[in-house]
């Protein structure tokens, strides 16, 4: 019997999917390390059939509000002159005059946690110790020393997830590296950036720039060569890092490295693709970056989440009490929609994604189950 689901991880994926699942009759509990809901993230997209995901939950107007509405972007050279402008696309949104939605990540985590009925149990600054599925049931221990039973585990926690490496034996063979570390950071709005955004490459790294939604704020995007002695878990390392790689930018960028030392809204990660070989195995299954993580070079990292977690319900639902064929469904439907959505990142390429391949990587899935009732 599938009825009480524990969800690791509260990030798209984990909303989404803690939503349509409530929707559905199950009893949900969420998981999340951080003790509180971080804010500070970059824009996301969201795109094609993600689209009507977010319809069919009832939030598109909602989202559609939230928008960035950016109205155009500035390629600057190192010393921070304009050498070339747009008022078609951005960076980070692609085209502009599309259906397709950018939108803050914690304004959409926000909006996901509105939506979400009160039924759903929250755990906050928690973490799943062990894992020890019996065939009917998966027992968990948590860090805090909570113990408890369930029918089903959802690892939604992310490209390092914490439920792929205790219960996937195959945690090396997953996790690709694309040779680029990302730094995202948040500064005061020092250059009085409005509706704009500004970026920047060179043969040693790439950044982009853009206002949050109230213009108070920088969210700062910067991509270059990762340091192997740099640890994941050493965040002052990482700042140091960004600094040495950034020197040769002048212009306006010394003063944001200035304030990037002291904002505590700073993250860093090599970027890395996840291609794990299965996603479920008993009564444990792997959900978003966890399972498929496309890497935010895609620009579909937060689609696949939106879209995975839907068919995932959908799935569960369809194949009540029969996981092993709910989960096989899930993959079947959603694996050539990743490996489209994988394919767009491909580094050698100088420009934007071209439109024809996002246009099919974006809509690459048949949802027309979508306005049944789950
Ligand atoms: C802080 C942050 C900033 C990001 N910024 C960008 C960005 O600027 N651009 C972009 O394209 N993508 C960004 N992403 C990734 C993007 O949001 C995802 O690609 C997409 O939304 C899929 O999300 P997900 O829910 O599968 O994974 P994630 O968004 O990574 O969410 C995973 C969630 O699991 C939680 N978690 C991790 N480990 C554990 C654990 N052991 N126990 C419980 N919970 C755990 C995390 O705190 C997080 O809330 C960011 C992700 C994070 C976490």
């Amino acid at each position: 019997m599938t009825e009480n689901i524990l969800i690791s991880g509260a990030g798209v994926t984990g909303l989404a999917l803690a939503y349509w699942l409530d929707r559905a009759g199950f009893s949900i509990t969420l998981v999340e390390r951080a003790a509180e809901f971080r804010r500070g993230g970059q824009a996301v997209d969201i795109r094609g059939v993600a689209l009507d995901v977010v319809q069919a939950m009832g939030l598109l107007d909602e989202a559609r509000a939230l928008r960035t509405q950016l109205k155009g972007m500035s390629m600057l050279d190192a010393d921070g002159n304009e050498i070339q402008l747009s008022e078609e696309r951005t960076f980070s949104a692609g085209r502009l005059d599309s259906e397709d939605i950018e939108i803050f990540r914690d304004d959409l985590c926000e909006l996901l946690m509105r939506a979400m009925s009160d039924r759903v149990a929250f755990i906050p600054d928690d973490s799943i110790r062990t894992i020890d599925d019996n065939g009917d049931t998966v027992a968990v221990t948590f860090a805090s020393g909570l113990n408890r039973k369930f029918d089903l585990l959802v690892g939604a926690d992310g490209v390092y997830s914490n439920v792929r490496k205790l219960w996937f034996d195959d945690e090396a063979g997953c996790v690709f590296p694309l040779g680029v570390a990302l730094a995202l950071f948040s500064t005061p709005n020092l250059i009085a950036l409005g509706d704009w955004q500004i970026g920047h490459r060179d043969a040693d790294l790439g950044y982009v720039i853009y206002p949050n939604r109230d213009t108070s704020e920088l969210r700062i995007g910067v991509g270059f060569a990762p340091d192997p002695t740099v640890s994941r878990s050493d965040t002052d390392a990482q700042r140091r890092l960004l600094a040495t790689r950034c020197a040769h930018l002048k212009g306006e960028f010394p003063r944001f490295l200035d304030a990037m030392k002291t904002t505590d809204q700073f993250y860093f990660n090599e970027l890395a693709q996840v291609r794990a070989p299965t996603w479920a195995k008993g009564r444990v299954v792997l959900a978003g970056d966890a399972a498929h993580c496309a890497s935010p070079f895609s620009g579909q990292g937060t689609s696949l989440a939106l879209v995975g977690a839907f068919v995932l319900a959908q799935e569960l639902v369809h194949h009540q009490d029969q996981l092993a064929r709910a989960f096989a469904a899930y993959e079947h439907r959603m694996r050539p929609y990743v490996n489209l959505n994988q394919a767009l990142v491909d580094l050698s390429r100088k420009g934007p994604t071209p439109d024809d391949q996002m246009t099919e990587a974006k809509n690459g899935i048949d949802l027309s189950d979508l306005f049944e009732r789950t």
